[in-house]
């Protein structure tokens, strides 16, 4: 085909496609204008996820009459004069490309009155092109209806959620906005129901209390920091290393309140929490960063959903001491100090099995190898770390048979202490307990009718807009594990049924981490093994249950008929062996 120049309308489209993605990016693009325009109160509906249609109401300057058929030409844009201002930019918008990007992909009603004016305008557009204009009097501010979204690009529409979870990515980024401005009073109806209310109060933690509950964004921790090596004033909220969610959706990063959903930041965070986090959860963290506008490029993304900070290494390290320190006036984390466990164990899935015990004791290792350097130097494999390689079968490995072992009891209600032929086991009831479970609801999910019991009152557990668009696109999956729930109330379900071995565990909770699991990031190997190991660590006792002996007993059985890998699925250690010949070595009996 020859080089063609695409007519101006397909090129139109096209690079409408680089800002307006899906219904949640015409919200954000459309609030950030409203709070550009010095809004104090905003409000948003959504009507079929956002393709019917969207609305988003300000009470901010307006639109002089002369210049709304500018607002919607590219590049149009009040915020910006010369590309010097760039570097100084302080409001979210700046490329003028976001009216005009909408308008080209569906049909666009604007009503705006500027404040210096008595009467204001009405435009109506399609696919870009002006169909009417008269005055209207209103009061100040702008009102935006867009219908149709991608009436005119099919091939856009392919690549979108079923309308409820559109709606519930809408619901998340006006989550995310409002937590931007706590100043700013937001309202979101979805289908004319209130979804999320804001008061504007200036306050984070009532944003928070509006999006997580009240008992959550309580139990939150306070942080304000500055740190001058790279000119960063921090401030937010994070949770206790109890509080977590099994995805990162409780994660959001601002930088000069621009809200920044592709960053970094949140590994930062999570390692800041390292080793108090149990693996698979994700702390709740709102954190806002103040930086001179010079230390920011925000003009790196289409879409503006990262930006480059010019002194990112500091920065970085600023916000995880802060985190760290602020967790460590709530909870001290425990020490990575001299573990039983040689160090390499539990990152992932191919460590090996049984290592010997004496091999790799960090800090350790001086009394361990103290009495027979000789030997150690002239078998040098015996101080060798663990390779993370799945070790070469027979090599003087143990055979782990549990129901062959002498249950000797628990330590600490915590791990069961077990004699066996060739040492002592210790092994986590928690995580072993979890792994039988696992493996039990993954033999049982295929079934038909899968077991179930009824609940003698129904549960009621309240849910955010997030998991609520998750439950609607995805709900099908929990009932096929013996859930049954309804809707109950705007905000709510009532759960009748549960999978029988959740009798017992905190159901609202097991509810809402299965929910999160079954939404949690795309990515990964399966969501239903996500949701599989949440529901068997929710059903599985816990760390610090007493157990008696019939259950160690019966416990140690069912671990024997797994297909015990050693690992819990969210791929921790079961099982710590501490040989014979260590016990002689450490007395100093051989
Ligand atoms: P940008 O925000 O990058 O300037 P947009 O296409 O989003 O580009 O908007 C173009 C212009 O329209 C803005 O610069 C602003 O002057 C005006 N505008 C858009 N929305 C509003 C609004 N809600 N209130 C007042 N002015 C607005
Ligand atoms: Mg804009």
């Amino acid at each position: 085909m020859a080089i063609r120049i695409l007519p101006p309308d397909v090129a139109r489209r096209i690079a409408a496609g680089e800002v307006i993605e899906r219904p949640a990016s015409v919200v954000k693009e459309l609030i950030e204008n409203a709070l550009d325009a010095g809004a104090r109160q905003i409000t948003i509906e959504a009507r079929a996820g956002g393709l019917g249609l969207l609305r988003v109401a300000d009470d901010g300057s307006g639109i002089p009459s002369a210049e709304v058929e500018l607002a919607f030409e590219r590049y149009a844009t009040s915020k910006l004069a010369c590309v010097d201002d760039l570097a100084t930019i302080t409001t979210l918008g700046f490329r003028g490309e976001a009216l005009a990007s909408i308008a080209a992909v569906s049909r666009v009603t604007l009503y705006t009155r500027w404040r210096g004016e008595e009467l204001g305008t009405q435009l109506e557009l399609e696919a870009g092109q002006v169909m009417l204009r008269k005055p209207w009097a209103g009061a100040p501010g702008t009102t935006i209806l867009v219908r149709d979204l991608f009436f005119n690009v099919p091939a856009r529409l392919k690549f979108l959620r079923s309308p409820t979870g559109e709606a519930g990515l809408i619901g998340h980024v006006v989550e995310q906005i409002a937590l931007a401005r706590p100043d700013i009073r937001f309202r979101f109806l979805n289908e004319g129901r209130p979804t999320l209310e804001t008061p504007g109060s200036g306050t984070l933690r009532d944003v928070l209390r509006r999006i997580h509950g009240s008992a959550v964004a309580d139990a939150l921790v306070d942080l304000d920091e500055v740190a001058e090596t790279c000119q960063l004033r921090l401030h937010g909220l994070v949770s206790p290393p109890a509080i977590t969610r099994a995805n990162r959706s409780g994660m959001a990063f601002f930088i000069n309140r621009r809200w920044i959903s592709r960053t970094p930041l949140g590994a930062v965070v999570e390692e800041a929490y390292r080793p108090a986090l149990p693996p698979g959860r994700h702390p709740i963290a709102v954190l806002h960063l103040e930086l001179p506008p010079a230390e920011v490029d925000c003009n790196v993304h289409p879409a503006k959903a990262e930006v480059r900070l010019r002194n990112e290494r500091l920065v970085h390290a600023a916000v995880h001491r802060a985190v760290r320190t602020a967790l460590l006036q709530v909870a001290p984390l425990p020490e990575v100090g001299a573990p039983l466990v040689p160090t390499g164990w539990g990152k992932g899935r191919a460590v090996p099995v049984f290592p010997p015990v004496g091999h790799v004791v960090p800090g350790g290792t001086d009394r361990v190898f103290s009495r027979k350097p000789v030997v150690e130097m002239e078998d040098p494999g015996a101080a060798v770390a663990p390779s993370t390689e799945a070790p070469v079968a027979g090599a003087g490995r143990p055979v782990f048979r549990p129901t062959a072992l002498r249950p000797v009891g628990q330590v600490q209600n915590t791990y069961i202490v077990a004699e066996g032929a060739d040492g002592v086991y210790f092994i986590d009831q928690h995580t072993a307990h979890e792994r039988i479970l696992y493996e039990e609801l993954l033999a049982g999910r295929s079934r038909p009718d899968p077991p179930s019991q009824a609940l003698l009152a129904p549960v009621v557990v309240a849910l955010s807009a997030h998991q609520r668009a998750v439950l609607a696109e995805q709900g099908e999956a929990l009932r096929r594990l013996g859930f049954a729930f309804e809707e109950f109330g705007p905000d709510a379900v009532a759960l009748r049924a549960v999978p029988p071995r959740l009798a017992g565990a905190d159901l609202a909770r097991a509810f809402r981490d299965a929910v999160d699991a079954l939404g949690g990031d795309p990515v990964g190997p399966d969501g239903t093994d996500r949701l599989l190991a949440t529901l068997a660590c929710h059903a599985a006792v816990r760390a610090g249950d007493p157990l008696t002996a019939e259950e160690i007993a019966s416990l140690l059985a069912r671990l024997e008929e797994t297909d015990v890998s050693r690992y819990c699925p969210h791929g921790r250690p079961i099982v710590v062996h501490l040989p014979v010949a260590q016990l002689e070595r450490d007395f100093h009996r051989r």
